[in-house]
């Protein structure tokens, strides 16, 4: 229902209830003419105590009665407590079906007597004070039948209240009556239905807009139409006949209620009521609960009543301010805002009517009677009418709301799905990571018969530094992306790969990190699958153009079968583990052939198993010389660590590490190698007379471990080792994890005075920028970086470069896998003098390792470069 419909709605019943009463006016006039012309005098006799009987009001003597003017309407006899006499004597008596008839229903005592001669004939004793039934005719107005006319003498009324006294008598044929009752009665119908319909349009408006106002409204629409039904005698007549006493306690109280709840309603439909306004508002409010207390007082109902019509004046007219105000300080004003204060400015209109008629300023016509009922219903018209424009405007608010909620929420969406696929996929290629596997792994594995075999296929990229040294980051970026975009563009049609990111892009290459991609392959269970991989290695390994030059990875496949239902991660390491030994053997497809079987639950078993050797410390360490080929002195050891297991014989720490990389053991094993290094340097101090320098490997994880620090501070106090002699290796990968709390970590190792060095440089994948900012005071190049590429040119050129820039950094070099002099003296060239590697010790335990130091001859490793010393 939009306001309009409402307030045609409106309209249209406003517009027949004023039919209805223009029509009735026409019907209903005051002066009435009777059948017969009716010709009488009428005498008043004030008794201030009310206290005299019919006997001796008779017998006054004529003096004591004044005459009152008849032709100038109704009798006003004011505000007054007092009982009041008119003898009525006949000219010209009225017809025998003639009725008396004092059309004022607030009259609280009636009586009437008829003379017949010196013969009282006939008495009525009536009015709002005692029972309705008392009435010789019941109708809301007081009528009285005459007694036969031609003997008829006078009439002695007699009328008390306590209010306004209006005495309107008038003489009626019972036709007339009659059809002024049914007028009457169907112009409060009118009003009544018209009323009726705003009160529950609004509860129901109250209910589906879920505003009170409506609710406050529609109270007080009641309180004003039961306070015109009473006021017009119609309550006493249908609800309380039998108890006139409500009379007096009803009007009061309907008259305070509807001030009181007109007053919440306005200050709660204009909210912003404030100053003079808000206080007057609130002390009308205070006085309106007090008078409807005071409505249950007998005695105090007449000082009550006047009062309550000076109040219902006041709140009319605070309304008016209130509205006003509000309207004229809008800058914008708005029709429904309007329509609310010509609502007030008619009510109090009407009011101020109804007042002047009743101290008879004004004269009793039929509008001035019904000023109230006429103004009220002008009013709720114009209420209603702004109500209709708020609910409007508020809906119209409220779907404009919604749909701006609904906008939001897809913007949001949009925003966080992005979000979302930053996070979960490689930021240039937009290959899914990792995480997208293993989430959606479970769906995948279901898609998979029974007669086919699932296998972890690793692709690595070899010589990424390489490539950065020669042609420099950009380039060798480009070369990586454009490697995920072949692989990519070669897979997308081999259906024996799975498609992996179902959810974005259909993808099945996954990366794990930048220089590693997976791809899952599904062939028949006994199918041979090196064919597919050789070929993919193959297409691969075609130049790859930037910027007209021709650009080479190496790449190396490491595959392995998924295992019943292992966690595909456990797959995708196996496979790692076989690329890995691929690129050191320099083959280009590697099946993972586990020395020690293909056990599914090798990874648990191996955890327990390395926990309890833990547990036991039957973990050693072994310590690989570093040499200086300057003057071929001992620089330093790396502490390695070693462990034999009694079943599976050595396993390899390339197994081990990463099995205890994913728990939090490697806590526990860090903690083992650096106090068994720190025991170790002791040792090696009390035995030689001067200590040695001692590098410790640490993991991802001991650098998000704030137990460290701690573990390593405390641990050189134990075993008296200067923090200098101490040198922390971390990787690349390990720092980029999560760069910020590594940073924090290294910067607290240096703050303990440690060295520290970057390790597995050349093999990872990271921007030079961040290596620069962290505090690195050593640079060790990977034994793969030399390992293949030192004798050729190229290589060569790659190695130079390499110290260089790890010079430039002001890091100490050192070259690791060193296994020829011919490789030393080449490093040396390029001003790199400390060499770790074969060619110098293998890893040795402590007792192997002293023997080895006590036979060391430096003069043999001396390479010297003189000038250019680098560390
Ligand atoms: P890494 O830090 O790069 O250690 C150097 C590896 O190269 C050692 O293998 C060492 O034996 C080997 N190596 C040394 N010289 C030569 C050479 O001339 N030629 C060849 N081909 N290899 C050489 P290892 O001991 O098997 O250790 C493997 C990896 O395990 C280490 O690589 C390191 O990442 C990890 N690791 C070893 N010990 C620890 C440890 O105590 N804690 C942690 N977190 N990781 C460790
Ligand atoms: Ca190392
Ligand atoms: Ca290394």
């Amino acid at each position: 229902m939009t306001s309009k419909t409402i307030r045609v709605y409106l309209l249209a019943v406003l517009a027949s209830m004023v039919v209805a009463a223009g029509w009735w006016s026409t019907k209903a006039s005051f002066t009435r003419p009777s059948s017969s012309v009716v010709d009488y005098s009428a005498q008043i006799f004030v008794d201030a105590d009310g206290g005299l009987g019919f006997e001796e009001v008779r017998n006054l003597s004529p003096n004591d009665w004044t005459t009152a003017e008849t032709d100038k309407g109704p009798l006003s006899l004011g505000y007054s407590d007092s009982a009041y006499w008119i003898k009525l004597a006949f000219r010209h008596a009225p017809s025998a079906d003639d009725l008396l008839v004092i059309d004022y229903p607030l009259l609280d005592y009636v009586d009437l007597y008829q003379v017949s001669g010196e013969q009282l004939v006939s008495e009525y004793h009536v009015g709002d004070m005692r029972h309705f039934d008392n009435r010789p005719i019941e109708t809301t107005a007081f009528s009285f039948p005459l007694f036969s006319t031609s003997t008829l003498s006078a009439i002695y009324l007699r009328v008390q209240s306590k209010g306004t006294l209006k005495v309107p008598l008038s003489f009626e044929d019972q036709s007339t009556l009659v059809e002024r009752a049914q007028t009457a009665s169907l112009f409060l119908g009118t009003y009544l239905g018209y009323m009726f319909l705003m009160i529950v349009t609004n509860l129901v408006l109250s209910a589906v807009a879920d505003d009170k106002n409506y609710l406050l409204y529609a109270v007080y629409v009641f309180g004003m139409t039961t306070l015109n039904l009473n006021l017009n005698g119609v309550l006493f007549h249908w609800v309380w006949p039998q108890a006139p006493e409500w009379n007096p306690i009803a009007t009061n109280l309907i008259s305070f209620g509807t001030v009181f709840f007109q007053l919440v309603f306005v200050c709660r439909y204009l909210q912003a009521v404030s100053g003079w306004m808000k206080g007057a508002a609130d002390t009308l409010r205070m006085l309106a609960v007090v008078g409807m207390l005071t409505s249950f007082v007998p005695e105090w109902y007449s000082v009550a009543s006047l009062a309550g019509a000076f109040l219902v004046l006041a709140s009319n007219l605070l309304a008016v301010a209130i509205s006003l105000n509000f309207c004229l300080k809008r800058e914008k004003r708005v029709l429904g805002e309007i329509y609310f204060a010509v609502a007030w400015v008619v009510m109090a209109i009407g009011i101020g009517v109804v007042a002047l008629g009743v101290s008879g300023v004004l004269p009793a016509t039929p509008m001035v009677n019904n000023a109230g009922v006429l103004a009220s219903l002008l009013e709720v018209f114009f209420l209603s009418a702004a109500l209709a424009d708020r609910y409007e405007k508020e809906r119209q608010a409220r779907i404009d709301a919604t749909l701006q909620s609904r906008r939001e929420a897809q913007q949001r969406q949009m925003v966080e799905r992005h979000m979302l696929f930053q996070a979960t996929h490689e930021s240039i290629s937009h290959l899914p990571k990792k995480e997208v596997l293993l989430e959606n792994w479970p769906k995948l594995r279901e898609q998979v018969g029974e007669e086919y075999r699932v296998n972890a296929v690793l692709i690595h990229f070899e010589g990424y530094y390489q490539q950065v040294l020669a042609f420099g980051q950009e380039a060798a970026e480009s070369l990586v992306h454009s490697l995920h975009e072949s692989v990519r563009r070669l897979v997308a049609s081999q259906s024996q790969y799975m498609t992996v990111d179902v959810e974005w892009n259909n993808d099945k290459a996954v990366v794990l990190d930048t220089l590693d991609l997976c791809l899952i392959l599904v062939r028949p269970t006994g199918e041979d699958i090196t064919k597919d991989l050789e070929n993919l290695q193959l297409s691969l390994s075609e130049p790859q153009i930037y910027r007209d030059m021709s650009l080479e990875m190496d790449i190396t496949i490491g595959v392995s079968q998924h295992l019943g239902n292992e966690p595909i991660r456990q797959t995708i390491r196996r496979a790692q583990v076989a690329s890995k030994e691929a690129s050191q053997r320099r083959l280009k497809v590697l099946h993972y052939r586990n020395k020690l079987g293909l056990d599914p639950e090798f990874t648990t078993v191996m955890m327990s198993r390395l926990k309890v050797a833990l547990e036991q410390r039957q973990l050693k360490l072994a310590f690989q010389p570093q040499i200086n080929t300057y003057d071929g002195s001992v620089f330093g050891v790396e502490a390695l660590i070693r462990w034999r297991d009694e079943e599976y014989g050595q396993v390899s720490p390339e197994t081990f590490i990463p099995i205890a990389e994913q728990s939090s053991m490697i806590t526990a094993l860090t903690h083992f190698v650096v106090d068994e290094a720190c025991a170790f340097y002791q040792r090696f101090e009390q035995r030689n007379g001067h200590g040695i320098r001692v590098s410790i490997n640490l993991s991802a994880r001991n650098l998000a471990d704030d137990s460290l620090i701690p573990f390593v501070s405390q641990t050189m106090d134990k075993y008296r080792v200067p923090a200098s002699m101490l040198t922390f290796e971390v990787t690349e990968t390990a720092i980029m994890g999560d760069l910020n709390s590594s940073r924090e970590s290294l910067e607290q190792l240096v703050e303990l005075g440690v060295n520290i060095a970057l390790d597995d440089f050349g093999t990872g994948y990271s921007s030079l920028v961040y290596l620069k900012e962290l505090p690195f005071s050593e640079l060790k190049i990977d034994k793969g970086f030399l390992l293949k590429d030192a004798h050729t040119k190229r290589g060569a050129g790659l190695i130079r470069a390499a110290v260089q820039l790890g010079t430039s950094l002001g890091m100490t070099v050192i070259a690791e896998g060193v296994e020829t002099n011919e490789l030393a003296r080449q490093l040396a060239d390029y001003h790199c003098v400390l060499c770790q590697g074969y060619h110098y010790g293998r890893p040795m335990h402590e007792p192997e390792f002293e023997a080895w130091y006590k036979e060391y001859d430096n003069k043999r490793n001396v390479i010297g470069r003189q000038n250019e010393i680098t560390h």
